[in-house]
């Protein structure tokens, strides 16, 4: 049997960065940039002001206080967005909102506060030095300057940045594009009747959550027969569009296997069938159709869920280049004692209590048992050469919780 981390590699080789590409800012968040970005224009872009107000000379206001008040008369209305920029005259003051450019010879803005707000004349209350709630050109970014590196992760933050600075795309590595198929004549769509012996289809909208959360996007899902045909079908009508394809079921060792069926069992046609060391996910197979990988995961649900994240979401996320490819790997207590299976990785569904530092297995270790996956929040990670794990033995544990929960 192949262990894990050989096929991870093997899966890994297999997945390939794109080049190069630029995406709009509103298909670019959480991609990773291809280049440096530098600044063509400052922010703020011009002087202006960080306070409804008045614009005056520092000079003339000096002296205000609410015992001496300054009248000076309103010369100007600067709301933000006005295009023509009056100058002051002395002994006046413009009534300015905040982000309106800064008129020529002000040196200060007085907040509306400090004021009666009048429209004409204006009664000013207090002084405002020199510079005071001015935002100059240029004082977060010079234009020129280098605010983004090659190997940044797009945040809503860069977008933002980006788009301060004028930028519509930005030069990213794309997403992979992957197509996602079911097998099993037993599979029908969920919202549909089910006859006896029919279930519903779970794996392709699953598996296409899983794809869409490791960043990646997907070309089309489709869920087949056990029919060669159909299935070969379905690769011929998307795999040009496709970076990977990902299918689910029919690689056992029954007979109706489509998948083995489809591609030879020998591998003399691209896809080579291995078992893997690990306990759910044993039957695998990796190859290519047409020059496009190719990942064929067993069909049971928990072990096509496993499958992705212990092979799939690391190889994908890499080939993104985004920096966190694998699930942050913790320590934790156990809570119980466990067994698992001689010569086998097991990975069990856990649920992680991070206060605590302790895991607890969640449902049984067979591969049908989805439910108990959709409340776990880790997978824990039992080496191959271990068979009874004691209450208290220290656990490694993959975090599947979305990064915003993670504590530690
Ligand atoms: P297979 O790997 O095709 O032998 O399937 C193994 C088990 O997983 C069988 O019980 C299938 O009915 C089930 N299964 C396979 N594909 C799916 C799917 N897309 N949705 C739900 N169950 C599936
Ligand atoms: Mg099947």
């Amino acid at each position: 049997m192949r262990s894990v981390e050989e096929h991870q590699r093997i899966v890994a080789g297999l997945i390939t960065a794109r080049p190069a590409g630029t995406a709009e800012l509103v298909d670019a968040e959480r991609l990773v940039l291809a280049d440096d970005i530098q600044a063509t224009v400052s922010l703020p872009v011009f002087d202006n002001s960080a306070m409804d107000g008045y614009a005056v000379r520092a000079d003339d206001v000096a002296a205000a206080s609410t015992e001496n008040p300054v009248k000076l008369p309103v010369a100007e209305d600067i709301p933000a967005g006005r295009t023509d920029i009056p100058t002051l005259e002395p002994g006046t003051a413009h009534r300015i909102m905040t982000g309106a450019p800064i008129p020529a010879g002000a040196t200060a803005v007085v907040p509306v506060e400090a004021t009666d707000g009048g429209t004409d004349v204006v009664t000013i209350t207090a002084g405002s030095p020199q510079g005071r709630h001015i935002r100059h050109a240029g004082e977060d970014v010079a234009a020129g300057t280098t605010v983004l590196r090659a190997g940044q992760v797009v945040t809503p933050a860069v977008v933002g940045l980006a788009a301060a600075l004028g930028r519509h795309e930005l030069p990213v590595i794309p997403r992979q594009r992957v197509l996602v198929v079911s097998t099993g004549s037993e599979l029908v769509s969920p919202g549909t009747p089910l006859r006896p012996g029919q279930i519903y289809e779970s794996n392709s909208v699953m598996l296409a959550a899983a794809v869409r959360d490791a960043g990646a996007d997907v070309v089309a899902t489709a869920a087949v027969s056990d029919d060669v045909a159909e299935f070969a079908a379905v690769l011929d009508r998307y795999t040009a569009d496709a970076d990977l394809i990902i299918t689910s079921g029919g690689v056992s060792a029954g007979a109706y296997e489509v998948v083995k069926d489809a591609f030879g069992r020998d591998g003399d046609q691209g896809v080579e069938f291995v078992k893997v060391a690990m306990q759910p996910g044993m039957p695998q197979g990796i190859g290519r159709v047409a020059g496009t990988p190719i990942v064929t995961l067993p069909g049971n649900p928990v072990s096509a869920l496993v499958s992705f994240e212990v092979f799939i979401r690391p190889a994908l996320r890499t080939a993104m280049g985004l920096p966190d490819a694998h699930r942050p790997r913790r320590s934790a207590v156990l809570t119980e004692q466990l067994t698992s299976p001689r010569g086998r990785r097991q990975f069990r569904r856990g649920v992680f209590d991070a206060d605590a530092g302790t895991v607890t297995s969640w449902g049984p270790p067979a591969s049908h048992h989805l439910r108990w996956f959709a409340s776990a929040n880790c997978l824990l990670d039992i080496p191959e050469d271990v068979q009874e794990i004691p209450v208290g033995s220290e656990l490694q544990i993959w975090d599947l919780r979305p990064a915003t929960m993670q504590s530690a």
